[in-house]
């Protein structure tokens, strides 16, 4: 058991308890009173994930005596706040320490589940903002799902307000976000306390209604879909792409009309976490383009690319790892391996995304740009049906045919190399 104590100074200290002493306290120690506290044990705070970052933290033992006492004008400090704006510099993040933010939920997006490491995994992504219109990005994984479900799709007026608890903050792909940390978290909505009731004398009551949105979410997996209920989105052709000029972000809807591999599919990465940076040979090392550090070995990732094909032509694009994996359905690291030693030049699993039709978020970089030809850098794909019908008339149409008048056609046709793809 984890108690988390402020003395009247508003200092915090976190006490632990021993399995075999919960039961003498669980009945005592509750949230919000007082208690008087001897005979302890007094240790290094040497816990990874901080619930304080006092240098001491208190044990509880078998001599260890709990009194709830009652004291006048002693400070009631439910949560220790942290505000968006200090958490809004990526530098300034600690993501081992154990943090409480408060917010109004804004917008709530659908649950997902997924595998993640091989475990089933659920997840809610949800977004809460301070008095200030800040916004924080908040995900709660498995047990924590649940406590938000009521409030999903719930069509309450009133402003939801939350507290979470023991909760972490952490960088995702330069964003800082808020992220529950396994049984430590605890949700709080709409309660008394003071904390509460500072938030709510301070909020603007214009923008009180909450979204919930029935897309997916705004995970590094996601497709990409708010972008295009936000409607700040460009959309542009193949044709057109490659006349760009200004830096930005564009979607192209095409299909994949054949993979160009010229430059191998796949490259060797850092193997230190969210780095996933080229490693170099070096003097029979590996080094990395960024963290500079040398390795034996590295991560093989997917860097394939591929021609994508509209009505107004086609356009060279760049696929990363994450995308292909999402696609082919296997690590790269897995197709390496079964053909490292085969003189294959491209594993045939690969061929399968050929005639893939999708939105392709990409990244446009003038500075980046080398010649007419330089593939286009994909940050994203999105596959969402709804969207591709909305885009239906601008992919290129092959003609739908049968087995059998394909067949008939084989046979008739003098010319085998025939214009006409095969779509099935
Ligand atoms: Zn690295």
């Amino acid at each position: 058991m984890e108690v988390l104590f402020h003395d009247e100074e508003g200092d915090y200290i976190h006490a632990t308890i021993l399995k075999k002493d919960i039961v003498k306290y669980r009945e005592i120690l509750q949230e919000g009173k007082l208690f008087e506290i001897k005979n302890f044990m007094a240790a290094t705070n040497y816990y990874v994930y901080k619930i304080t970052q006092h240098e001491f933290m208190i044990k509880f033992n078998y001599k260890t005596q709990v009194k709830e006492i009652h004291s006048i004008g002693f400070p009631l400090k439910m949560f220790r706040l942290k505000s968006f704006i200090s958490l809004e510099d990526p530098a300034d993040v600690n993501d081992k320490e154990l943090i409480d933010v408060i917010g109004r939920l804004i917008e709530i997006y659908n649950p997902m589940d997924k595998i993640i490491g091989g475990k089933a995994t659920r997840l809610i992504d949800f977004q809460i903002e301070d008095n200030a219109e800040n916004t924080l990005t908040c995900t709660l994984w498995n047990g924590h799902v649940s406590s938000l479900m009521p409030y999903y799709n719930s069509d309450s007026k009133e402003p939801l307000i939350v507290v979470i608890q023991c909760c972490r903050a952490k960088v995702v792909s330069g964003e800082v976000r808020i992220t529950s940390s396994y049984d430590a978290t605890k949700l709080w909505f709409n309660e008394d306390f003071e904390e509460f009731l500072e938030f709510k004398s301070k909020l603007k009551f214009e923008n009180t209604l909450m979204r919930s949105l029935s897309t997916d979410t705004l995970h590094s997996h996601s497709t990409g879909i708010s972008d295009f209920k936000n409607a700040s989105v460009i959309v542009t052709n193949c044709y057109d792409l490659k006349k760009i000029q200004e830096d930005g972000e564009y979607y192209v809807a095409a299909e994949i009309l054949g993979l160009d591999c010229e430059d191998g599919w796949y490259y060797v990465s850092c193997m230190s976490p969210d780095c996933n940076k080229k490693l170099k040979e070096d003097g029979g090392s590996l080094i990395c383009t960024k963290c500079h550090k040398p390795y034996t070995q590295g991560t093989v990732r997917y860097k394939v690319v591929v021609i994508a094909l509209d009505k107004s032509g086609d356009v060279p694009l760049l696929l990363w790892d994450r995308e292909v994996a999402e696609l082919v359905g296997i690590p790269a690291s897995i197709l390496y391996q079964k053909y490292k030693e085969v003189d294959v030049e491209v594993p045939p699993e690969l061929d399968a995304i050929v005639g893939m039709k999708m939105l392709f978020k990409i990244g446009f970089k003038q500075a980046l740009k080398r010649g007419n030809n330089y593939p286009f850098n994909v940050l994203r794909l999105v596959k969402e049906e709804q969207l591709l019908k909305t885009y239906s008339d601008r992919f290129v149409e092959h003609q739908e045919q049968d087995l059998m008048s394909r067949m008939i056609e084989e046979e008739t046709n003098t010319n085998a190399n025939s214009e006409v793809r095969i779509s099935n």
